[in-house]
């Protein structure tokens, strides 16, 4: 790409040429405070070696969800190593939804992957520290040098997490009555609840991306984990990033990336952007239906694929 290349204007002419897409889909209703969210909103960014830029709802702060399971399995990664995770869960993609139980029981009895929630919970719980607080310190440390400010969390989509997160809850013990869980499981579906409901924005997950993009370097340029973990996390985002829809995604789209059912999708293009999507209104698998239309956009202009 030149370095003359317009990006805030393919941006927004994208974002205008995509919007009407929110119309297409429905916000996700099961955790009861991700209700009040508005479909209508729809926005873009871009980390590129220039910059940051930008469309639309990108300053609009929503809870991390499902793209946090990102975070949980770098840090059990670097903290305890491929071997013990790879021990609790699988890598396999599946057909089956985010939070499915069904193959819990008949498949080798752990989580087929680290992207559905049975693999992130499981993931959770090799997280080391004595107490929740020391263990979500963990994740809160790594996105703070990444974003390079304080995190906190929508204490709101927390509690309606907690009270209402039945299924995780029953995976959870599932997990660990078939000895796939480590340590007190009420203590680890917290800390699941926590790392779901830590607040960004679409600008925020721009740079993310670009953290991964770059093999798990600042913007600063310190190296703040192994590229092999980034290696691993990567792949998965591929295979399972955007729930039972990742196989489309890879052929339309063609880039690690991962989504969260409160609207955002976090992309990196290896070795130049970072990428990231907001809009609410979600298709049958949970996927942005305004972010996949300007990815796939996007991908056409600036030959995103990686394949
Ligand atoms: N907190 C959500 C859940 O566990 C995350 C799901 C998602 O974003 O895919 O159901």
């Amino acid at each position: 790409m030149n370095i003359a290349f317009d990006y805030g204007r393919l941006l927004e002419e994208t974002l205008q040429e995509c919007k009407h897409h929110t119309e297409r889909g429905h916000v996700a209703t099961y955790i009861p405070e991700l209700k009040k969210a508005d479909p209508k909103m729809a926005g873009v960014a871009l980390m590129t070696a220039r910059g940051l830029f930008e469309a639309g709802d990108t300053r609009v702060q929503f809870s991390l969800q499902s793209i946090s399971k990102i975070f949980s399995l770098l840090v059990a990664l670097e903290q305890r190593g491929a071997e013990a995770v790879f021990a609790k869960v699988g890598s396999e993609p599946t057909g089956d939804s985010f939070n499915s139980i069904v193959k819990l029981e008949t498949s080798e009895q752990k989580p087929l992957n680290p992207m559905i929630n049975a693999g992130a919970i499981a993931v959770c719980s090799l997280i080391p520290g004595s107490s929740v607080e020391e263990r979500f310190a963990h994740i809160t440390c790594l996105l703070e040098q990444v974003l390079g400010r304080p995190i906190e969390i929508d204490e709101a989509v927390y509690s309606s997490e907690k009270e209402t997160g039945h299924r995780n809850r029953a995976l959870a013990y599932f997990l660990k009555d078939i000895g796939g869980l480590e340590g007190d499981v009420e203590e680890v579906l917290d800390l699941y609840f926590r790392q779901c409901s830590i607040l960004v924005d679409c600008a925020d997950l721009a740079r993310i991306g670009m953290f991964l993009a770059t093999k798990g370097i600042s913007e600063a340029g310190t190296p703040l984990v192994s590229a092999n973990a980034v290696r691993l996390v990567s792949t998965f985002m591929v295979t399972c990033g955007m729930y039972n829809g990742s196989g489309e995604f890879a052929i339309q789209v063609g880039i690690p990336a991962k989504s969260g059912v409160s609207g955002g999708i976090l992309g990196a293009v290896p070795g130049q952007y970072g990428v990231a999507t907001f809009g609410p209104a979600l298709d049958r698998k949970g996927n942005s239906v305004v972010g996949i239309s300007i990815l796939k956009r996007l991908s056409e202009v600036l030959d995103f694929s990686i394949f």
